[in-house]
């Protein structure tokens, strides 16, 4: 079984073959991030044009990696949402059209369903599990009971994780994308010369919480001579990542704790999105795995941070159930994986 998937809902542009045996046979990604850095985050129009720009000859490279050909498909996948619509229309449109000229099922998937599928491209793990999905636009816990089967145990309910550390990058003048920058300042800094807000700890639930902290980080920032000090960068960098770090265990504790009342068969803990690459977030991680006797998994950063893979992939799951989509399928920009989630919280 081989499925080509195509990702294109934010900042990455990306095509993958993915076969039933988890192998990746052909896998690109072509990341906007020089595009969007002038303007310190992702601008929706600059995204959209540059997928339409480049997404046809990324799918003819991974094709040709995989030296396959459309007639060696069983199947096209593509984002259908959650994220910026012109991106999605644009990974749509180029699954629906493959599809259609080649005579092969369309799948339109679900990008959150990609993020939680990944670990079972790269480990050989069984349902349920536990997921946590940190990136730019997302911070949620969420029971992955099986493909298509998810219940959300949690998410923030203002900023995501990658965003919160844009920010705080933007504001400490460290640069875009900001997760990186500040893991890089945050390793100079002084961790008991300031310390921030943690937010929503020892609150009942498992959602989660940045603008509070995001304020008290400013107001520090502000506090501080201008501009800030090299020394100055990477002590609030440091009071940052801590304070973000402690939150999110915090939560996780409470999400692991809750994961194993409902779903007692549960054996993994698993990590997504970009925010996964952060070490001192990963530590508490492992940490709360050796405590809680879960084993955890955080697969390769490349499947961690937005791909096709994950997309193709997601598409295998969904195709060895028989499930496809219609062609009619319209992108949708809001999608949540659980149907059953609280009305008004972030996607
Ligand atoms: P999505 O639509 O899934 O939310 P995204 O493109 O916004 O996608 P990713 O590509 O998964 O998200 O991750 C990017 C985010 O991860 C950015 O916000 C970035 O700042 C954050 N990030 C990357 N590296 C680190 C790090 N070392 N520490 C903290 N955050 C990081
Ligand atoms: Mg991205
Ligand atoms: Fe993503």
């Amino acid at each position: 079984m081989l499925v080509l998937g195509i990702e294109s809902s934010c900042d990455e542009t990306a095509a993958a073959l993915v076969n039933d045996h988890r192998e990746i046979l052909g896998e690109v990604v072509l990341s906007q991030l020089d595009e969007h850095r002038p303007f310190g985050g992702v601008v929706p129009e600059i995204a959209a044009r540059s997928h339409l720009t480049h997404l046809d000859r990324l799918v003819a490279e991974a094709m040709r990696r995989a030296g396959a050909g459309f007639a060696d498909l069983d199947a096209v996948a593509a984002t259908g949402g959650p994220g910026l619509i012109g991106g999605v229309m644009v990974g749509v449109m180029t699954g629906k059209a493959i599809a259609l000229a080649s005579g092969k099922p369309f799948l339109a998937i679900n990008h959150l369903e990609g993020h939680a599928l990944t670990a079972r491209l790269t480990h050989d793990i069984a349902f349920p599990y536990l997921l946590l999905l940190a990136s730019g636009g997302h911070c949620q816990l969420l029971a992955v009971e099986g493909v298509g089967q998810y219940t959300r145990l949690g998410t923030t309910i203002d900023d995501a994780a990658g965003e919160a550390f844009d920010k705080l990058a933007k504001m400490a003048a460290l640069g875009y994308p900001g997760g990186p920058a500040v893991e890089a300042a945050a390793a100079g800094g002084d961790p008991a010369r300031f310390t921030l807000p943690r937010p929503l700890k020892g609150k009942p639930g498992c959602d989660f919480s940045f603008s509070g902290l995001k304020n008290a980080a400013r107001l520090l920032i502000e506090s501080l001579p201008q501009p800030l000090s090299a020394q100055d960068q990477a002590d609030v960098a440091r009071a940052f990542q801590d304070a973000v770090a402690d939150s999110m265990a915090d939560r996780v504790r409470r999400g692991v704790r809750e994961m194993k009342t409902r779903w007692p068969a549960t054996r993994h803990l698993v990590v997504a999105g970009g925010v996964a690459a952060n070490t001192a977030l990963r530590q508490i991680l492992v940490r709360i795995g050796a405590e809680t006797g879960l084993e955890f998994l955080a697969p390769p950063l490349k499947l961690c941070t937005d791909n096709a893979a994950m997309i193709a992939w997601a598409g295998i799951e969904r195709l060895r159930l028989g499930q496809c989509d219609d062609l009619s399928f319209a992108p949708r920009p809001r999608w949540p994986l659980d149907p059953n989630a609280r009305k008004g919280a972030k996607a």
